[in-house]
């Protein structure tokens, strides 16, 4: 018995990092999975690989996401499930920051997550689940991420709103929010063939045992079973949440 059977779940931005390893997960608990995500080539692999249906949607257009639910519910009937993972992150300071780069961060970050929960939430079951992905930057600050820590805040308001409004259906409406994780995110050089992206795995290493409690940056596969949690039957009484998965960063101030 897997915990997502019977159930089908759409992730976003899963393709790579967080997102691949929730549907990876998803599957083995017995989901049926749909992959999106605007990486065409990389989606439709992992698709493949592991038995779930690929569509291509950049979370920012809304025709996007109507032509994605469609193609779910033609293939499968119904949408129990939705993870809003798709995110990008951009480093400026705020002063630095032009117009279109912040308006582009809110539009996949927040926009994405507003349009998941409009286009899905009419179709999805009652007693569906959605979770959304913020970050520890949505509930404190970080100087460099301003547009980002603006959008994954905003992203906890959804969150709330949404609880609220779906709970009557008996759709729970969560987010995650994850510290440093291992992904293309937090070492931009592994998708850079110019950069040595060991040697910065190794820095970030250094720096991440001295600022995380736990001593190291998390694993995508760590996030997926958070999310999963929040997607099956164990978190059934739990809705309009934000759950920090940080390894400790956010329990105080370390004085080591
Ligand atoms: P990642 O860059 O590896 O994955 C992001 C995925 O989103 C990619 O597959 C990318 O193609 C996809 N994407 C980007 N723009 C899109 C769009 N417009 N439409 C559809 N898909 C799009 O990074 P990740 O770490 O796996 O990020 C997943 C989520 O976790 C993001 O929301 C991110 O903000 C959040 N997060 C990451 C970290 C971290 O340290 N890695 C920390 C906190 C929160």
């Amino acid at each position: 018995m897997g915990k997502l059977d019977g159930r089908v779940v759409l992730v976003t931005g899963a393709a790579r990092g967080q997102g691949e390893q929730e549907a990876r997960l998803f599957r083995e608990e017995g989901a049926e999975v749909v992959v999106a995500d605007v990486l065409d080539d990389q989606g439709r692999g992992l698709a493949q690989e592991i038995g779930a249906l690929y569509v291509h949607l950049d979370v920012s257009r809304e025709d996007d996401w109507r032509a994605a639910v469609q193609s779910v519910i033609d293939a499968h009937g119904r949408v129990d499930g939705l993870v809003n993972n798709a995110g990008i992150l951009r480093f400026n300071a705020l002063l630095d920051t032009p117009l279109d780069e912040f308006m582009k961060i809110v539009n996949v970050n927040q926009v994405g997550c507003f349009l998941g929960i409009k286009a899905v939430a009419p179709r999805m079951s009652d007693g569906g689940t959605i979770v959304n992905t913020a970050s520890y930057t949505g509930v404190t600050g970080m100087a460099g991420v301003g547009a980002y820590a603006a959008t994954k805040h905003a992203i906890l308001g959804l969150t709330r709103v949404a609880a609220l409004e779906l709970a009557p259906r008996g759709i729970r409406v969560n987010a995650m929010c994850p510290g440093a994780i291992d992904t293309a995110m937090s070492n931009p050089a592994v998708l850079d063939p110019a950069m040595d992206s060991e040697e910065a795995a190794r820095g970030l290493d250094r720096f991440y045992r001295k600022v995380v409690p736990l001593g190291r940056i998390g694993r995508p596969e760590e996030v997926a079973a958070l999310a999963l949690f929040l997607t099956c039957d164990d978190s059934s009484y739990i809705t309009g949440q934000p759950f920090v998965i940080d390894g400790g960063w956010l329990a105080g101030v370390s004085i080591g």
